[in-house]
């Protein structure tokens, strides 16, 4: 067995521990494989181990990797902060966007969305960590964002997303992804229909689980250490 295929076979175990653990079944949680920074070879050598799902956070590596995917039936998600400027290829090419964070580039990857293609699959992301964090709408916002999201005629507003500060305390990482479970109880209370929590990595998967994910991304623990640029 290659190393990728090896590593994913103990994410796929490491998942099913900690949804038996929770009480839930592993179907209920999708791996997506966070190819960001690998070549194509990672992307087929998991693929043949039978991943599908694969998160990219820039546009023009991950349509390379698309290319020379083609014929693979692998399904892109984009992970990464998008600038408003950088939507049409996204709104082109991918089934997923877990970044979504106003309501611009919502309205924007919308109007880009082509007509052959279903809806793109979104999910808005909030920053369940205050201050440490600049990424995602705050919390408070959360609700006229994802009503706004949901408006919209060729996105499928399908949950929410978080990065929290990263911390070694696992009560703490359960903290973080409780809120964001919580606020998620409470949209659906106000009527909007997300079945979607995307949340936990390669260190913080298990604390995801027993929150409640439904969609962990990871990547160091599947492909190795990325060398940052
Ligand atoms: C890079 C990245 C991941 C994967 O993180 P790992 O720690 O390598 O598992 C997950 N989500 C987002 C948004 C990322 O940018």
């Amino acid at each position: 067995m290659s190393v990728i295929a090896n590593n994913l076979q103990a994410v796929l175990v490491r998942i099913a521990h900690a949804c038996r653990l929770a009480g839930r079944s592993a179907d209920d949680v999708r791996l997506l494989a966070v190819s960001k920074a690998w070549p194509t070879d990672s992307v087929l050598a998991a693929a043949a181990a039978g991943q599908r799902a694969f998160g990219e956070s820039y546009v023009q590596e991950a349509l390379a990797k698309m290319n020379a995917t083609h014929d693979a039936g692998l399904e892109w998600h984009f992970i990464g902060p998008l600038q408003s400027n950088k939507t049409q290829k996204v709104a082109e090419h991918f089934a997923w966007v877990h970044a979504i964070d106003r309501v611009k580039l919502a309205e924007r990857l919308s109007a880009q969305r082509p007509a052959a293609l279903p809806p793109l699959q979104v999910c808005v992301q909030v920053n369940v960590s205050g201050e440490a964090s600049k990424s995602g709408c705050r919390p408070e916002a959360a609700l006229a964002l994802c009503q706004a999201v949901a408006a919209l005629p060729r996105l499928s507003l399908r949950g929410l997303m978080t990065i929290p500060q990263p911390t070694d305390d696992p009560a703490a990482q359960r903290a973080a992804f409780g809120r964001l479970r919580r606020l998620q109880e409470q949209l659906c209370a106000a009527g909007l229909p997300l079945d979607t929590l995307s949340m936990g990595m390669s260190d913080d998967l298990e604390a995801a689980i027993a929150e409640g994910a439904t969609i962990v991304r990871v990547g160091t623990a599947i492909f190795g250490e990325r060398n940052n640029p």
